[in-house]
């Protein structure tokens, strides 16, 4: 069975087929610049590759409610160009195919959940730090939605008493994503987040951070698992900084199996950057059945 994936993400498209077993047998990537010139060249993609149904994991906010207007569209995005486009009905419309839609890292918390990480574990949630920051959140058997969906990304945070940086979220002076995305890493230190690595100050802040939103997901959602992503989880140094003040800040309120096993508990992604678009194809086959 052949299945589309769309990854939809503010600087690129990433475009896919795959089959049932979350197998990726073609790829593309196109940049997003506006629904005018970006939709018909993600048409253009799918249109001969005999898909039988589409999933597409969006950057957002988008709106999941079946029962809305709205249903299917991104909504209030900083990117102008795309406020309220109807991108499920726009694409639909032309692929005549079933589409599935999630966010872009609810989309990546099912792929962990279907084939990596979270996999046979009743709840979950996964975490991207990149050029933003999100949490897709399983718990059973299904991503949550909610009101809206989690935007847990902008929980906002104690700020370190010696950092003065402003952060980049336009809206939260003190949200997660302001204070720890790559970008506010970049900005913060004036230089590229990969060329940090060997600067032990710059992860022990961004773990500070990191730390404290992920404490907030342990005491409100209680995942049995925490699946960390995005270029930024290339800093595989930041993983026991991580876990350390995990267990500092909780202090030793929450006591379980799984959280006394944190090496285990609080995990990096494990399908090689491809969560997101393997989740993609998931929601794709779970909107046929
Ligand atoms: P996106 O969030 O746009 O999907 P990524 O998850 O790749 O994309 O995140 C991009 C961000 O991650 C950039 O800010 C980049 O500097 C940072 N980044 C990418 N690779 C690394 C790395 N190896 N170490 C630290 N930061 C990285
Ligand atoms: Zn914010």
């Amino acid at each position: 069975m052949l299945l589309g994936a769309l990854e939809a993400g503010g600087t690129k498209m990433v475009l896919a087929v795959g089959n049932e077993n979350g197998e990726i047998l073609d790829r593309a990537s196109i940049p997003t610049e506006t629904p005018e010139i970006t939709v018909p060249r993600i048409i253009e993609y799918f249109k001969d590759k005999n898909i039988e149904a589409l999933g597409i994991g969006s950057f957002g906010p988008v709106d999941l409610d079946k029962a809305s207007k709205a249903y299917g569209h991104i909504t209030s995005t900083p990117k102008l160009a795309w406020v309220d486009y109807d991108i499920v009905g726009e694409i639909k419309k032309e692929l005549q195919v079933p589409v599935g839609f999630d966010t872009d890292v609810n989309a990546a918390a099912l792929g962990e959940a279907t084939w990596g990480s979270i996999k046979g574990v009743p709840s979950g949630i996964y975490i991207t730090v990149g050029t933003g920051v999100g949490v897709g959140v399983y718990m059973n058997g299904q991503l949550l939605h909610g009101m809206l969906h989690p935007e847990a990304g902008h929980v906002l945070l104690s700020r370190h008493p010696e950092d003065n940086f402003e952060g980049v979220c336009p809206y939260h002076p003190n949200c997660m994503e302001g204070l720890a995305s790559g970008p506010s890493i970049e900005k913060r230190w004036n230089q590229k987040a990969i060329a940090l690595a060997d600067r032990k100050e710059v992860w022990e802040l961004e773990a500070y951070y990191l730390a404290q939103g992920i404490v907030n997901y342990i005491l409100t959602l209680s995942p049995h698992k925490i699946v960390l992503g995005g270029g930024v989880m290339h800093q595989e140094q930041l993983f026991p900084l991580i876990r350390s003040q995990v267990i500092t800040l909780l202090n030793g309120y929450v006591k379980t199996a799984r959280l006394a096993d944190i090496d285990n508990y609080i995990v990096p992604a494990s399908l090689n950057d491809n969560q997101g678009i393997m989740g993609c194809i998931q929601l794709a086959k779970m909107e046929l059945q």
